[in-house]
Formats: structure tokens, sequence, C-alpha cells
């Protein structure tokens, strides 16, 4: 069978072909970021000088960039060219505080509409695709950056934006819509809204093909919605300070997800010592833009946390995969001692049939202890039913995820579609320990 690729030339570049281009590539990302105030005054004082890279591992020599960087520096302190040269600007979301800003040029933006055509065209989309793109437009990057893509890769795009699921399924199928991209904690919610409509998405759509991610989700998150909707779902990885969309993607193989090596130099490094750890372990993913002008960024912790897939993927593309993301590492809380990532308990959970879409973990102090609270929604026919099953269910779910994590929670079973569903990204855990919302 002949492989298909997009680029190419890119794609299948032998390793040190690929290390040359990124060497390039930093030193002329490097001579871009200290025209801006923020890397100027960095490289001053640290000597550094575009020209002494000639190895990609002199990356360790460089500064980190932080988020709380990018919010002192707010707004134009990490700009590299006059405000003429701007075309556009996005902010993330703010799950976890202020927004951050980042600028692209023209250049930019066409360098990302390609990564993301690319990454559709990996997870098999092709221009005779009709692409429904069901998020949110406007700051958010999901939106104009899977718009962008689409159109470079000859999809028929639909710009359905976020919500409305009535909308959402109309426009499915009046248009024939057979490749789309959600953030999965919507799927899941649309899912029920097809069913209370009569309707069977493996029967009534010819979608083939979700493109999920914004959010960390499970293996059996996406075996679920491949389940319900009759299609392959592919594990699509960015954030706003990477651009957003485009960033790392899964192939047709599904185990992990091929980072653009060629505009992301990647380091997987330990969040406490900031080390780098081998190849294989977990830690925190270190990013560094390769081909951005405007706004390029040195060594920009994500904060999330992967490891790179050591071996070679099945599909013949040189760049390096990275596992699917835990978390980030604010995600995790610490109860009773233990360390917990809300995926861990995701993961107990979408394994059990009964068990619905949606799950909130709440923390709070009883009696001045401490305790873990995971409300869990349980399929409608189910929960209406023999109230000694819903016991055993919910004895079998709290021993399992004493199991894993270690803690007993409280577990309470709710009815499908009753836990709060926010607009944007799935909520999963509220700290109310002290007195605080998390998030
Ligand atoms: P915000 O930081 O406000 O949420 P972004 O839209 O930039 O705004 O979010 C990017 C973050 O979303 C990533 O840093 C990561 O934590 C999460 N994310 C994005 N894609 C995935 C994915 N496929 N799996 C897990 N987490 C993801
Ligand atoms: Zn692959």
């Amino acid at each position: 069978m002949k492989r298909e690729y997009w680029q190419e030339e890119l794609e299948v570049l032998h390793r040190n072909e690929l290390k040359k281009l990124q060497v390039e590539r930093l030193q002329a990302t490097l001579g871009h970021a200290g025209r801006s105030p923020f890397y100027n005054k960095v490289f001053q004082q640290k000597n550094i000088k575009a020209d002494n890279i000639k190895d990609v591992e002199q990356i360790w020599d460089l500064p980190f960039t932080t988020k709380q960087d990018l919010r002192e520096n707010f707004p134009y302190g990490f700009l590299t060219m006059p405000k003429k040269e701007i075309v556009r600007l996005h902010s993330s979301s703010g799950t976890t505080g202020n927004p951050t800003v980042v600028f692209h040029n023209r250049h930019d933006l066409d360098s990302w509409a390609n990564l993301v055509a690319r990454s559709l065209f990996i997870a098999g989309v092709r221009d005779t695709d009709v692409f429904q793109n069901i998020c949110g437009y406007g700051l958010f990057t999901g939106g104009l950056g899977f718009q962008y893509g689409i159109e470079k890769l000859g999809a028929l795009s639909i710009p359905a934006g976020a919500g409305n699921s009535l909308r959402q399924i109309k426009l499915m199928r009046d248009y024939g819509t057979t490749a789309a991209h959600a953030i999965p904690s919507y799927l899941g919610r649309l899912y029920e809204v097809f069913e209370a409509e009569g309707l069977d998405p493996k029967k009534d759509t010819q979608l083939r093909i979700f493109v999920i991610g914004a959010e960390p989700h499970t293996d059996e998150q996406r075996r679920r919605i491949e389940e319900m909707y009759g299609v392959k779902a592919y594990n699509s990885f960015g954030l706003t300070e990477m651009n957003g969309p485009g960033v790392a993607f899964e192939c047709e193989y599904q185990d992990g997800m091929h980072i653009w090596e060629d505009a992301y130099l990647v380091e997987i490094v330990n969040p406490d010592t900031l080390e780098p750890v081998p190849d294989g372990d977990y830690g925190e993913l270190v990013i560094t833009t390769l081909d951005r002008q405007a706004m390029p960024l040195i060594r920009y912790r994500t904060r999330d946390i992967t490891r790179i897939i050591p071996d070679r993927c099945k599909c013949g593309r040189t760049h390096r995969r990275i596992d699917r993301i835990t978390g980030r590492s604010d995600d995790m809380f610490i109860i009773k001692g233990c360390n917990v990532f809300p995926m861990q308990i995701e993961g107990i959970l979408l394994k059990i049939p009964e068990v619905g879409s949606d799950y909130m973990i709440t923390l709070e102090t009883m009696n001045g202890n401490d305790e873990m609270v995971v409300e869990v929604e349980v399929k409608k026919d189910w929960f209406r039913g023999d109230i000694r099953r819903l016991e055993s269910l919910t004895r079998s779910i709290t021993a399992q995820i004493r199991d894993e994590v270690l803690v007993k929670p409280a577990v309470k079973l709710v009815e499908a579609g009753s836990l709060p569903k926010p607009e944007g990204k799935a909520v999963r855990v509220i700290d109310l320990r002290n007195g605080g919302i998390k998030n």
C-alpha cells in the first residue's frame, strides 16, 4: 500500500536532516526573539547569541519561559515587530487565571494553517470530507485554528461554532458531515441529544472521523465516543501559546501524537528539578517554537504532563510521538497525602458501562477531615432501576477508586444529565477545602 503524506519531504525527513533544520530554525527564532523587549533583556543578561547555536542540545543553556513571564509582560512585551506587521491575536480561555495573548503575522498564520492541515491529513481527513468544526470561534484558537487548516486541506468546512446541539445535529444531517472536531466532554452530551431525538448517529449521519482534544481525556473516553458514533476518534493536542491546535496529532495508528518537530522543539523535563528526563519517562512538556516570527517562545513550560514514546511509529513519520496528556501539573490535587490526577478516576469510571458521560470530583472538609466526593452520572434507565443494583455499583466504584488512588471516596450516583454542563472545557474538580474554587 502506498502511504500518503501531506508534506512527505518534511514528515519522513531523516532525523539527522530534521535536526539540521531545527538548528537553522532555532537560530532564526532566536534572531526574531531578540527583537522583543522581553527576550532582548534576557539575551543581554545571559549573553545569548543566535549564531553561537550549533546544536539543538544547546537549548538546555537557554532560560525557560513561563506563563508568569507572559502575564508580567502583557500585552506587548514578547512582540518582535511593529503592530503594523501583526494581523491577528488569540488569547487562551484563561482556565487557570488571567488570559495570555499570542500575536501572529502573516507568515505565522500560514505556517499554523499548514500544520493543522497536515495534522488533519494524518488523521485521515481528505479534501472530499465535509468537516464540521464544533467549537467556539473568536479568541479561542480551536475555531479559527481549525477553520484555516480545513480550508488549506481543501475539505468543505462548516464553521458550526459551539453548543446548540439540535442545530449541530441538523447541520450534520443536512450537509452529510463526515468529519468533525469537538471537545470530548461535549460529545457525550451531544449523543444524549441524538438519543432524545430518537436518532442513532451510526445510522442517521455519515460521520467517520472525529478529532477530539483541548482537554484531558482517557482512552476509555475515546473508545466510548468511537462506539457511540461509529467513528474513529483522533487525539489532537495544542495550546494557545504554541498557536493552538496542530502541535501534536494522532495518526491512523492512534498510538500517541506526532509532535511536529520542524515547527516545535520538544523537551520533557522533571517539573521539580527542570532537568531533562530520558525518553519514555513522564515529565513536563517544554516547547520552543521554530517557525514563528511575531512572537516566538523559547523553552515554554506548558505544565502538561506527558512522555516521549521512544520507538518509531509504524506510519513511517520520523517526528516523535508524545503520549496522551495525563493532565496539567496544576490539575493534580493532593488529598490525605495522596497525589491524584482526575484522569485516573475517569479511567475507572468510563470503563463501567452503566456510567454516563459526566462526573465531578469535589474536595471538601467535613468535620475537620478532607473528603473526596465523586459524583457520577448513571445512564437514565439504570438510575431509575433497582436500588440494590445502584448500591452495589456505588460499592464497586468506591473500591476501584480507592485501589487506584489510595483514598476512599464518597461516591454519589446521579442521573445522566444532572451535573452542571459548562459551555467550554469540562470542569472535573472543585476544591472547596480552603473555601475557594479551583479553576
Ligand atoms: P487554557 O490554558 O485557558 O485552557 P488553551 O486553549 O490554550 O487555553 O488550552 C491548552 C491546554 O489544553 C493545554 O495546555 C492542555 O492542558 C489542554 N489540552 C489541549 N489539548 C489536549 C489534549 N489533546 N489532551 C489533553 N489536554 C489537552
Ligand atoms: Zn504515526
